[in-house]
């Protein structure tokens, strides 16, 4: 069989590795918090947007929030799957994300409860499947 290296070339990967991490199994987003006023980034920034503080701390967001708004894209790069679901979730803590959506197990509705998992986006040009944080409307929590 394939060594570790053929593994991971082909195993599911996500597209930006940096924005999330899993802690006793469970996906979290990593996000910044602002040392100087307390405002949260997701992505964490370099610069807080509220008063341009240089100094911003590492924040595990809550993972839990409301769908603010969305659309469902029919055209995308090769690669990615068609079509599929983005929007906006805002979180309990109160920013403003932007997230694929997974409809795959219930639709979603503006204003509705979301909560954070994971799934397949696409395939990488290496064959590798890609998959990304996504938010679900699956009650009692995530995937
Ligand atoms: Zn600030």
């Amino acid at each position: 069989m394939s060594g570790q290296k053929d593994e991971a070339a082909e195993g599911p990967r996500f597209v930006d590795p940096e924005l999330v991490a899993l802690q006793g199994g469970r996906l979290q987003l990593k996000g910044g918090c602002c040392k100087s006023c307390g405002a949260l980034s997701f992505p964490k920034g370099q610069v807080c947007t509220q008063c341009l503080s240089l100094e911003i701390d590492d924040k595990i967001l809550s993972g839990e929030g409301e769908l603010y708004s969305y659309s469902r894209v029919h055209m995308a790069p090769k690669g990615w799957d068609v079509p599929y679901t983005v929007g906006y979730v805002d979180l309990a803590e109160g920013i403003r994300i932007f997230a694929h959506i997974d409809e795959s197990a219930s639709p979603v509705q503006i204003g509705g409860r979301v909560w954070l998992g994971e799934g397949r986006v696409g395939t990488a040009p290496d064959g590798a499947i890609l998959k990304s944080y996504l938010f679900a409307t699956v009650a009692g929590g995530r995937t």
